[in-house]
């Protein structure tokens, strides 16, 4: 009899319900789940295609050590005696976690605890850096919280919908098939797509902004200009639940077009559309995602653009707010359990003795990291000059996705210690592991996600994990025990680790802290097995689901519980020279997830793109002697080459290039283009500018 199982897609932030069919001859078939709230049974190409992907090809499947096969045992003695000896010879600072938006909830919460309660370090940091710091770091200035207040039904029940640096079509297709099915039905409704590239989200935009790649500040400071000049904000909401307008104005100045339009490289009359657009519709949904975040003022646009919903006073409402989209599955999962190093478990602060100390109370843990540890790009510069003695990273291939990506590869290799757990042997990091951990993948492993609009579903397994591999939380609560962690690690399951942090989210919170789901702290392994999408908070108290939607009462969660406007200013991103006269930026292409170590093993979805590429406007090719498909060679200040085809078209704009970000050294054999991306940062939130690095262009000899 054919088994099915609910569960949820792997990849990106929309977090659909996914129904798994094994048939009694092993085959297994997917489609979308209809009862869950995400996608009611939409799947997108990525996620029908996951049964493609199950292929066991280049699984690992034991323990390796150096290369050689070795017992778990062995394995994790052998990371537990590095860690440990790295820590008495070098303080706890000497040792890091990186972690990935592949986890789960429970791996991602088991890693915290043991590094920050237990190791007393705070250098644990994630690929979801490379995703959503920024927006963490703007919601916090904001709401003085991590918190998204809406839902993916406001999109539908807006009048506008303003994509900002998102192409929700291809990096959340399912969410764009909810507003593209919402904007058929009420074709009153108004799609603004901002982004410097016409991309196949632009095919749904009343109105496209090819603004250039750091306008983004510069247009909404205009829009808060034109809401206060055109008497468009609303003064009671200002007055009674926000703090910092006058600033926030006086720093926007004033709403000239013409000014706009010199900064943002936009037509006037384009901009005047589209400031008399927001200003004269009530139900805004801002939506935003890579565009705005993966940039050295990341921060300062996901203000920017808060700051012109707190002036009219559009959110927490419905068919209201600013909406962040996360990218990858669980990046938002990181977020509830600390999984970054600026942040503690239940979105409590690391700087914030009170949090410190009900974090440690409750674990009983006999450290607690008292501040921020390093963030991607600084840690992987602290392996590089040797400060990390020890290094484990989980479930992600730096080697490809960082900026600066051959100094950071350089910088592993000469890592003393370097444990990789992955599902893949031969991926570009694993290779440089001094102890590979065989980790179970997508359908045999158990856990929790949270998609974008803070709903946790399950993630359960309907597959033998293959030879050996094991989940991630249960190497690290082992190698936990193995350096005396005895009692805090004794997990007997992910259900248990589930309802320790929904415990610690209720503990002595008083609700003075927006993440609580208390109500599952007593949860037992049958409920956990048995539990159905929710949307957090969900405190131990009934909640009613009008209450869902966060700000509505206008009360935020800075401690006078109003929000707070921030000054931002525009400033000049990328630094173009005549050496490094074109923007690159990077990207999504829709059939692959980022280093297609999965995506790369269905046939299907690498037909759709089956190279990587450079976008090229026909002016520019045209001055560089570029042809449609030659061979181009771009470069960088950080002294690395790339060579992809061109592709000349005309939804790119003169002067930036677009390259996707997914092929590696082994699938594109002529360099990643994450190698071209400097280190450079948001300086709030850590966040690399990977959409922002200048490089030349010209004809590859060989073309
Ligand atoms: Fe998976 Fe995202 Fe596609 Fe949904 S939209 S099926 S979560 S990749």
């Amino acid at each position: 009899m054919p088994a099915e199982t609910r569960t949820t897609c792997p990849y990106c932030g929309v977090g659909c319900g996914v129904i798994a069919r094994v048939e009694d001859d092993g085959r297994v078939s997917v489609r979308g789940d209809p009862e869950h709230p995400a996608n009611f049974g939409r799947l997108c190409s990525k996620g029908s295609a996951l049964a493609e992907t199950l292929d066991p090809a280049g699984r690992a499947h034991s323990p390796m050590l150096h290369g050689r096969p070795v017992s778990w045992d062995t394995a994790l003695d052998a990371v537990a005696t590095a860690f440990s000896d790295a820590i008495r010879d070098h303080g706890p600072d000497s040792v890091a976690f990186y972690l990935s938006g592949q986890l789960l909830t429970e791996d991602y919460y088991v890693a915290n605890k043991l590094m920050k309660g237990f190791l007393g370090s705070a250098n644990i940091d994630t690929n979801s850096r490379l995703c959503m710091a920024s927006s963490v770091a703007g919601h916090r200035r904001a709401f003085g919280s991590d918190t998204v207040p809406g839902t993916y039904e406001d999109l539908e029940l807006a009048d506008l919908v303003v994509l900002v640096g998102s192409n929700m079509a291809w990096c959340h297709p399912v969410l764009y098939q909810r507003l593209a099915v919402a904007k058929a039905a009420r074709p009153s409704m108004k799609v603004v797509v901002i982004d410097p590239r016409r991309t196949a989200s632009s095919d749904l935009a009343d109105l496209h902004l090819a603004i250039r790649p750091d306008g983004d500040v510069a247009l909404f400071n205009g829009l808060l200009a034109h809401l206060a000049e055109t008497g468009a904000i609303d003064e009671d909401f200002v007055a009674a639940h926000t703090s910092g307008f006058a600033q926030a104005l006086m720093a926007a100045g004033r709403a000239d077009p013409a000014t706009i339009a010199e900064v943002t490289g936009l037509p006037a009359q384009q901009i005047r559309q589209f400031l008399a657009l927001f200003a004269a519709t009530e139900k805004v949904v801002t939506c935003y995602s890579q565009g705005v975040n993966q940039s050295s003022v990341g921060s300062d646009k996901v203000n920017g653009l808060i700051n012109c919903h707190l002036a009219t006073g559009r959110i927490g409402r419905p068919g209201m707010g600013p909406f962040s989209l996360t990218g990858q599955p669980n990046a938002m999962g990181g977020r509830e359990v600390g999984g970054l190093a600026n942040m503690l478990a239940a979105h409590m602060a690391i700087e914030n003795p009170q949090d410190r100390d009900r974090v440690q109370r409750f674990w009983k843990a006999p450290a607690i990291a008292d501040r921020p540890g390093l963030k991607a790009v600084d840690l992987f510069e602290a392996v590089a000059d040797g400060r990390i003695k020890a290094l484990w990273i989980m479930s992600t291939n730096p080697v490809v996705s960082m900026p600066d990506a051959d100094r950071v590869k350089a910088a592993i290799e000469t890592c003393p210690f370097v444990v990789v757990s992955d599902i893949e042997m031969h991926t570009d990091t694993a290779r440089l592991a001094h102890v590979l951990l065989p980790a179970t993948g997508w359908g045999e492993k158990n856990g929790t996600v949270t998609n974008s609009e803070r709903r946790i579903s399950r993630q359960r397994a309907f597959l033998p994990p293959p030879g050996e591999a094991r989940p991630d939380w249960w190497q690290m609560a082992d190698v936990a025990r193995r350096m005396g962690f005895e009692d805090a690690f004794a997990y007997p399951g992910p259900h248990a680790i589930f309802a320790e942090h929904a415990a610690l989210s209720a503990f002595e919170n008083g609700g003075s802290r927006d993440f609580d789901i208390g109500a599952h702290a007593d949860a037992t392994e049958a409920e956990y097995a048995a539990l159905t999408p929710f949307q957090w908070p969900q405190p131990a108290q009934a909640m009613p689901d009008a209450d869902r939607r966060f700000f509505g009462d206008g009360r935020f969660f800075h401690p006078d519980r109003r929000a707070r406007f921030v000054a931002v200013t525009a400033a000049a991103e990328t630094r173009t020279s005549p050496a490094f006269p074109f923007v690159l930026n990077t990207g999504r292409v829709r059939d692959h997830w980022h280093t297609m170590t999965r995506t790369g093993k269905s046939a299907r979805l690498s037909a759709h793109l089956a190279e990587p590429f450079a976008e090229i406007h026909p002016h520019d090719a045209a001055a560089y002697g570029i042809a449609d498909a030659d061979l181009v060679e771009l470069e960088s200040v950080t002294g690395r080459r790339v060579v992809v085809r061109a592709l000349l078209t005309r939804r790119q704009a003169p002067g930036a290039v677009f390259v996707p970000m997914h092929w590696t050294d082994e699938t594109a054999a002529l360099g990643r283009v994450d190698t071209l991306i400097p280190g450079r940062r948001d300086p709030l939130s850590g966040q690399p500018a990977l959409k922002h690095a200048a490089v030349s262009l010209r004809r590859h000899a060989a073309a």
